[in-house]
C-alpha cells in the first residue's frame, strides 16, 4: 500500500465533482479527484445529459450574463420570457409534492444565477436549447417550461470543458480509481481507500467530497429501496453510479435522508441496452408523448399524456411504464404533429412502426390487444373538445371529456396516417434518496452533528427531490451545490475551520 496526501480529495468526476474540484482548488486547495470509470467513459451521468440545465432569470439581461454570445437575430426572433425565483421555487414545491427541503430549495433556487455565471468564468459555454424547449410559432420562438439554456456540446461538452479547466488549474485527475471505504478517526475523515488501476491505495486529505452518483446502476439496491421489479428497469447514464458513496458516508455513520424509493424515470426504448451508450446519449429517451397518446398491452391509455409540460411530468412516468404489464407502452402520433417530435425520435437506433391506417397500426403494436386499441382510439378521437386551437408552447386547454383517463392538453385526433408508433420501457435516471448534508454541504450523522471533514454534492444527496422532479435541475443542483461543497472543503482544510451546529 502506498499514501499520498492533499487538502481535499473529491470522489467521482462529473459535474458535481468538478463543480467541487475546481472550487476547491480556486479556494487554495490542492486537490485530487478519484474517478471510477475509465477515462473515455469520465464523467458519470453528466456526460449523457443534453446538458439543460434550470435556473432563475429575470429577463434579457440575465441570459446575456450566461450567454454573451447571443446574437441580435437569436434576440429579435425568441420569446425568453422570464422564469423568476419565485417560479422556480414554487416548481420545485409543487413537483415534489411539497417536501423538498426548503433550506435546500432556497439555496438552488437563489444562487442558480450565479452558479451558471460562475460555471462560465470557468469555461462552460451555454446556448438557447430551440427546438427541444422552444416551438416556432408565427416566425417566433417562445421558451416554455422553465429550462432556457444547454451546455455547448450538450453534456460531453460540459464535462469536457469542467475537465480542460481542472488540467489547467492544476486538479489531479485519476481515473480506474475507484473509491471503496473512507479513513476515518474519532475527530473525523481523514482520507480514502481507493483501487487505482486495481491496487489499493490509502489516500490521505484533510476534506473528502463525495460525488459519486445515486444508486441506479445497482440492480440489487435498485429492487432493495425502489421496490420490485426495478430490477428490470434499464439504466439511462453511466453504469458505474452503484451507490459506492452513500454506502462509504452510512458506514461511517452517516444519515439517510430523502426519498430512498423514490427515482427520476423515463420513457426509454424497448430495446435500448441496460446501461447508457455515449455513443446515443439522451437519444433512447421519448419525450414527445404530449403530442401522441400511450398506451399498453391492454390497448388502453394509462395515463394523461397533457398534464403539463414534458419538463413536470416525464420524470415520474417512467414509473408508471414499469407498472403496466409487461412493462412497456407504445407511443402513437399522427402526421398533424409528426413535424413536433423531438430529434430522439429520428436516431436509428430506434422501436418504431409505421402504418398507413389505424387498422394496419394495430397489427403492428407488438404485445398490444389489437382490437382494444381500435376501441380505444375511436372513444379517445370522440372525446376531444375541438372548440380551443392547438398551441405546443402554452397548455393549451385542448382535452379530451368523459375518458377513464382523459388528456388535459395538446389532445388532437389519431387521424390523418402515416400514423407512428415508438415502444417504450422504463429508464431509470437517478435515485433521490442519499446522505443528508447541511447548507454549507457537509454530510450530517446520524446524531444530527455535521461529520468533520466530510462533504457531498449530486446525485447522492437527499432531501431536494421526492416523487417527480422539473427538467435541468439535476445539473443545476449538482452545479450550485458542487461548487459549495468544494469551497466547504477547501476552507475547513485550510482554516481547519470548526464544524458547524447540530442540525435540528
Ligand atoms: C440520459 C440522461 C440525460 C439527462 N439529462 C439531463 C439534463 O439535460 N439536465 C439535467 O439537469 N440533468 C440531466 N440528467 C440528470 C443528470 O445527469 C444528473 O442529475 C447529474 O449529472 C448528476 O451529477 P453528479 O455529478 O451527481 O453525478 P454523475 O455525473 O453521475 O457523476 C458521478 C461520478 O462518480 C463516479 N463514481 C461512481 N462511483 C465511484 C467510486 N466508487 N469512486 C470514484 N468515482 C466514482 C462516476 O464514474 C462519475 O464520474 C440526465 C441524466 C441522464 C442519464
Amino acid at each position: 500500500m502506498s499514501e499520498e496526501v492533499f487538502d481535499v480529495i473529491v470522489v467521482g468526476a462529473g459535474n458535481a465533482a468538478m463543480c467541487a474540484a475546481l472550487s476547491a482548488r480556486e479556494h487554495g486547495a490542492s486537490v485530487l479527484v478519484l474517478e471510477r470509470a475509465p477515462e473515455d467513459e469520465h464523467g458519470g451521468n453528466s456526460t449523457f445529459t443534453a446538458g439543460g440545465m434550470r435556473f432563475a432569470y429575470s429577463g434579457l439581461d440575465d441570459l446575456k450574463k450566461v450567454m454573451p454570445d447571443l446574437t441580435e437575430d437569436e434576440i429579435a426572433r425568441t420569446d425568453f420570457g422570464t422564469y423568476t425565483e419565485e417560479q422556480f421555487f414554487e416548481d420545485m414545491g409543487r413537483v415534489t409534492e411539497y417536501r423538498t427541503d426548503p433550506e435546500m430549495a432556497d439555496l438552488l433556487v437563489g444562487t442558480s444565477l450565479d452558479t451558471m455565471v460562475w460555471m462560465r468564468s470557468k469555461g462552460v459555454k451555454f446556448q438557447p436549447i430551440y427546438g427541444r424547449q422552444a416551438f416556432q410559432v408565427e416566425g417566433k420562438f417562445k421558451f416554455w417550461g422553465g429550462m432556457t439554456v444547454e451546455t455547448w456540446g450538450g453534456g460531453p461538452g460540459l464535462v469536457e470543458a469542467l475537465h480542460a479547466r481542472a488540467q489547467q488549474d492544476g486538479i489531479d485527475v485519476r481515473h480506474n480509481a475507484r473509491a471503496m471505504s473512507l479513513i476515518t478517526e474519532d475527530d473525523g475523515v481523514k482520507g480514502v481507500v481507493a483501487k487505482i488501476n486495481g491496487r489499493t491505495t490509502r489516500l490521505f486529505a484533510s476534506s473528502v467530497v463525495l460525488a459519486s452518483g445515486g444508486f441506479q446502476a445497482n440492480t440489487e439496491w435498485r429492487s432493495r429501496y425502489l421496490g420490485p421489479n426495478w430490477e428490470l428497469a434499464k439504466v439511462r447514464g453511466t453504469r458505474f453510479n452503484t451507490g459506492d458513496g452513500i454506502r462509504m458516508a452510512l458506514e461511517a455513520g452517516a444519515m439517510p435522508w430523502g426519498h430512498w424509493s423514490g427515482c427520476h424515470a423515463v420513457g426509454w426504448d424497448r430495446n435500448a441496452p441496460p446501461f447508457g451508450d455515449l455513443a446515443v446519449g439522451d437519444g433512447f429517451q421519448k419525450h414527445s408523448y404530449p403530442f401522441g397518446i400511450m398506451v399498453n398491452a391492454h390497448g388502453e391509455r394509462f395515463i394523461d399524456e397533457g398534464a403539463d409540460f414534458r419538463n413536470y411530468t416525464y420524470a415520474k412516468y417512467g414509473r408508471v411504464i414499469l407498472n403496466q404489464p409487461q412493462q412497456f407502452a407504445w407511443q402513437i402520433f399522427d402526421q398533424k404533429v409528426t413535424h413536433l417530435l423531438r430529434d430522439e425520435y429520428r436516431i436509428k437506433q430506434v422501436t418504431k412502426v409505421e402504418a398507413a391506417t389505424l387498422e394496419e397500426l394495430a397489427t403492428k403494436l407488438d404485445g398490444v390487444n389489437a382490437e382494444a386499441f381500435l376501441a380505444e382510439v375511436a372513444a379517445y378521437n370522440a372525446a376531444i373538445t375541438k372548440d380551443v386551437d392547438f398551441n405546443p408552447n402554452v397548455k393549451d386547454g385542448r382535452r379530451t371529456r368523459g375518458l377513464k383517463v382523459n388528456k388535459s392538453n395538446w389532445a388532437n385526433t389519431l387521424a390523418d396516417g402515416p400514423f407512428v408508433a415508438y415502444q417504450v420501457t422504463c429508464g431509470v435516471t437517478f435515485t433521490f434518496g442519499g446522505l443528508r448534508v447541511t447548507a454549507d454541504a457537509q454530510v450530517v450523522d446520524t446524531e444530527g452533528d455535521p461529520m468533520p471533514n466530510l462533504f457531498a454534492a449530486g446525485e447522492l444527496v437527499g432531501g431536494l427531490f421526492y416523487f417527480n422532479y422539473a427538467g435541468g435541475t439535476g445539473l443545476m443542483a449538482g452545479a450550485v451545490f458542487g461548487r459549495t461543497a468544494g469551497r466547504s472543503a477547501a476552507l475547513s482544510a485550510l482554516e481547519n475551520k470548526p464544524a458547524r451546529s447540530k442540525v435540528s
